[in-house]
């Protein structure tokens, strides 16, 4: 996704994508979309492209837990075919419970992938694809560092694609 903010930006800050993107493309090809998550995705994303959101301005393992709340009726449902969950807590824990050495970080690392077997116990890989990526890591005292050094925005980042390669050769989406 082009022309988002490529740091974090207020609220009444944050601009819609003006150039093309995976939900208007979505959308275009009649498939339904789906987003739950930080409300800063409100903003980002075109919001005509999205069938079903869930936003919430929190970002500790209580919105995890609302985020998780709203997606699961949707991926049980089945309707959508593009869904993006956005789980916070991690980052949370790095920004404001002591940074990347602090028990809490591994807790809400822990958190997270509990709630990630339950998102992959709705798939069925033989046709869905899930796809977890991170957008930046964490010195160990917590943030990004200051003045921001952009090694550490790559530091720790994690990409993990599940699928099946059938899925991954035929499917557009
Ligand atoms: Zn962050």
């Amino acid at each position: 996704m082009d022309d988002g903010p490529a740091f974090n930006a207020d609220y009444p800050d944050v601009w819609t994508f003006t150039q093309d993107n995976l939900f208007s493309d979505a959308h275009r090809q009649g498939l339904k979309t789906a987003i739950s998550g930080y409300y800063w995705f409100e903003k980002l994303v075109p919001q005509e492209a999205v069938t079903d959101h869930f936003y919430t301005p929190g970002e500790d393992r209580i919105a995890d837990d609302e985020v998780v709340a709203g997606v699961m009726p949707w991926l049980q449902a089945g309707q959508d075919q593009f869904i993006l969950i956005h789980l916070d807590q991690v980052d949370y824990a790095g920004h404001h419970e002591g940074g990347a050495k602090a028990p809490a970080w591994n807790e809400a690392s822990t958190r997270v992938d509990n709630i990630l077997s339950k998102i992959v116990a709705t798939l069925d890989l033989s046709k869905d694809t899930i796809f977890i990526c991170s957008d930046h890591g964490h010195v160990n005292a917590g943030g990004h560092a200051e003045p921001i050094q952009l090694h550490y925005w790559s530091h720790s980042l994690s990409l993990v694609l599940a699928s099946s390669l059938e899925t991954m050769g035929t499917s557009r989406w």
